[in-house]
């Protein structure tokens, strides 16, 4: 019998990296489509030898075809607030004509399929915490737009080929998370502190830091998506760790692991920041047999060694 071939789009970005690695592990033959956006190469550097293996620089915006495959993962995009807001509408290209795209590969083949969604399909919540039921509270043309709504459409756009077009559909919605592999400059509030705190600059705490989010580590992060991929769930399943903290609080956690001296600095809030964030993952548990299993302060400690290499790379590139 021939493996198993899954394609994942955006496969060069953090999580995308990861989850590429997770299903080599499980013997699928991987085929990664990237335009290298926000992802990079040397997040799949290690996969340069492995014959499962292959990646193609693409722009799944226009037509594209890459063989026969069993499961389409939908991982490509824009995903830091200071990503998407940079690359407003191509975020909103790749999560409306790389969606269908990547929808028609599923139907060509007959492949599975499953879209990473995204925590942000709740705005700025009124519910707390959010579960799945829940239908956001969203500004439709703020800064944040241009993700949400690409990510919201892509969620409608999947139900509609499970519906019509009888696709065998997923739909992830992603809470915050991190790990080795993310940007060090993705503008995200993890990487920003560690590299603050490893470089003894100043944390940017933005608003007083009362907001909150909770923080998946990037292993439960794919443990969770490999078993939503093994479901047969169409409607959407949060995965992310309910674990609250303010962000004053994570700020107080990344001194504690970094051991740093650095002080807090307090600087705007962005527009339409969401206030509150936290999944209710009852569904996933109940479902998957799935909950995290990594604190904050233990994975932040396992990122700092990556974090520490990451920042230094930067200091040496930007001298
Ligand atoms: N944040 C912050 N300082 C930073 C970066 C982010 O205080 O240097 C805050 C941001 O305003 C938000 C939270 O941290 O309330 C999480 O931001 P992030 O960009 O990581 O992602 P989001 O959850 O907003 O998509």
């Amino acid at each position: 019998m021939t493996a198993q071939r899954a394609l994942v789009t955006g496969g060069a970005g953090f999580l995308g990296s990861h989850l590429c690695d997770a299903l080599l592990g499980e013997g699928y033959s991987v085929i990664v489509v990237d335009n290298l956006l926000t992802g990079r190469l040397t997040n799949l550097d290690h996969l340069r030898n492995e014959p499962r293996f292959e990646l193609k620089q693409l722009d799944i915006c226009e037509p594209f075809d890459c063989g026969r495959v069993d499961y389409v993962f939908h991982f490509a995009s824009p995903a830091s607030p200071v990503d998407y807001m940079a690359h407003g509408i191509a975020t909103l290209k790749v999560g409306s004509l790389g969606t269908f795209h990547a929808l028609e590969i599923a139907r060509k083949y007959g492949a599975k399929y499953l879209i990473s969604s995204t925590s942000e399909c709740y705005g700025d919540p009124l519910e707390h915490p959010q579960k799945e039921t829940y239908w956001g509270h969203v500004n439709p043309i703020g800064p944040r737009s241009v993700y949400d709504e690409a990510k919201r459409f892509s969620e409608a756009a999947t139900m509609a080929y499970h519906r019509y077009h009888h696709i065998d559909t997923r739909i992830l919605r992603i809470f915050n998370t991190y790990g080795p592999r993310m940007q060090v400059n993705d503008g995200r509030v993890i990487p920003n502190f560690m590299k603050q705190a490893i470089g003894g600059e100043e944390l940017t705490v933005y608003g007083d830091g009362s907001q909150t989010r909770s923080f998946c580590y990037v292993s439960d992060e794919i443990e969770g998506i490999m078993r939503l991929a093994r479901s047969s769930e169409h409607e959407p399943v949060n995965i992310g760790n309910p674990n609250e903290f303010t962000i004053l609080e994570c700020a107080r956690r990344v001194l504690d692991v970094t051991g740093s001296k650095s002080k807090i600095r307090f600087e705007a809030l962005p527009q339409d920041d969401p206030r509150q964030r936290r999944p209710d993952i009852s569904k996933a548990k109940r479902l998957l047999d799935w909950e995290p299993k990594i604190d904050l302060e233990v994975g932040l400690q396992m990122s700092l060694h990556y974090f520490q290499t990451a920042a230094l790379e930067q200091k040496v590139r930007s001298i």
